[in-house]
């Protein structure tokens, strides 16, 4: 029986699920009520006509805020969740319960403070103005026809005007706190969000290299981790390259620093182009940059890598300075399940030293 109901929920958005159960919940809150006041019928204070009315009633205003809610519609007006409505609906109920059962006004008003504690949800600072005036103007028009509190009161008109003014001040200051502590809510509901998106762009801040914008060693070795343990689980290789700037010292020494830096990071940008969307390149340190061939055996990360060193022989660095020429060597090092990322970078290390020895500009790979 109760999969039902918890399947069509789960259909749900989450902010519609939470509607949706505020609302089943308030409605609950009078079926209680209701079950309360029959008690007062048995006991002959009232007729069993009043609750049974206002249950039905209860249940035909909360079927109908449910159905507006579940349906999207509600999703039009500026407070979807249609509290205030629902507050003042529920109100509206009360005061015609005061209307038909006079003697049982002060249980009636007690009541009243169940839907007003809605209010700290989703009440505008307007909103709460207008429940004040309505529930003052409402109560002291049911105190005055009803005659209810006439013999509590002592008989006299002043007493009554008094009794209306202690209900009035007493929801004024119940709404008033509810208020507060609805602001609270949006300032914290506010202050979580820009909490979120400044603690996302710091962790993209802090994974990234400041001069290149490509992955920092640390994300770089992150993503290695993750891409052992997917090739471990599903039994495919990978393999990962050390790429230097031959001769990188001359170019800092020739051109100076500046030069130099202009050149890491449109090397940077040149390595960024030519990789496999699937792949991830970061600057590892100084002038070499690591890129991890995702799934690649080490014959197709020699034939990329061969691709990307000719590509930067060939560039026209003359934008940064004139005269300009660059090479690359690269150092390949291939995973195989059971290996360590220790073992796999080292190859990578011994290719580039094999490449450097080889005379630089070229690419050597280390396959076991
Ligand atoms: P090799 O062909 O053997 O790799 O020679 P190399 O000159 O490239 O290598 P070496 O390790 O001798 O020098 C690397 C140079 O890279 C030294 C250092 O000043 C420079 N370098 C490291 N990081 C940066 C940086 O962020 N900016 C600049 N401009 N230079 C850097
Ligand atoms: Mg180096
Ligand atoms: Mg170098």
């Amino acid at each position: 029986m109760g999969a039902l109901p918890e399947n069509w929920l789960a259909s749900k958005d989450r902010n519609t699920r939470l509607r949706l159960r505020r609302t089943g919940l308030a409605a609950l809150d009078y079926v209680v009520m209701c079950v309360i006041l029959i008690g007062f019928a048995a006991l002959g204070t009232i007729s069993y006509r009043v609750p049974l009315i206002l249950l039905g009633a209860t249940l035909l205003i909360n079927a109908l805020f449910l159905s507006l809610i579940a349906s999207g519609w509600s999703r039009r007006w500026p407070d979807p969740s249609l509290t205030a409505v629902q507050v003042f609906a529920a109100c509206a109920v009360n005061l015609a319960g005061m209307m038909m059962a006079p003697q049982l006004a002060h249980v009636f008003i007690v009541v009243l403070f169940m839907p007003l504690s809605y209010a700290s949800l989703h009440f505008t600072q307007r909103m709460y103005l207008a429940i004040w005036l309505y529930l003052s103007v409402a109560v002291g028009v049911a105190i005055v026809a009803t005659g209810a509190f006439r013999n509590v009161a002592d008989h006299n008109w002043a007493g009554q005007l008094l009794f209306w003014a202690v209900v009035v001040f007493t929801i004024g200051r119940f709404l008033s706190i509810n208020a507060v502590v609805s602001r609270l809510r949006l300032d914290l509901k506010k202050k979580n969000e820009e909490l979120q998106s400044a603690t996302g762009k710091l962790t993209e801040l802090a994974s990234r290299d400041e001069l290149t914008g490509l992955w920092n060693r640390r994300e770089f070795m992150r993503l290695l981790q993750d891409e052992a343990r997917r090739a471990a689980r599903s039994q495919t290789s990978f393999c990962v390259a050390i790429i230097d700037i031959d001769h990188f010292k001359e170019v800092n020494d020739k051109y100076g620093h500046l030069v130099g830096d202009a050149v890491l990071h449109e090397l940077g940008q040149l390595l960024e182009f030519s990789r496999r969307a699937t792949d991830s390149l970061g600057r590892y340190g100084g002038e070499e940059f690591t890129l991890l061939l995702q799934g690649a055996r080490a014959s197709t990360a020699t034939v990329a890598l061969e691709r990307t060193r000719n590509l930067v022989a060939q560039h026209d660095w003359s934008g940064i300075a004139p005269d300009l020429h660059l090479t690359i060597s690269a150092g390949i090092g291939a995973w195989h399940p059971g290996d360590t990322l220790t073992v796999v970078m080292n190859r990578a290390d011994s290719a580039l030293y094999e490449a450097k020895n080889a005379g630089r500009n070229c690419v050597r790979t280390v396959a076991r």
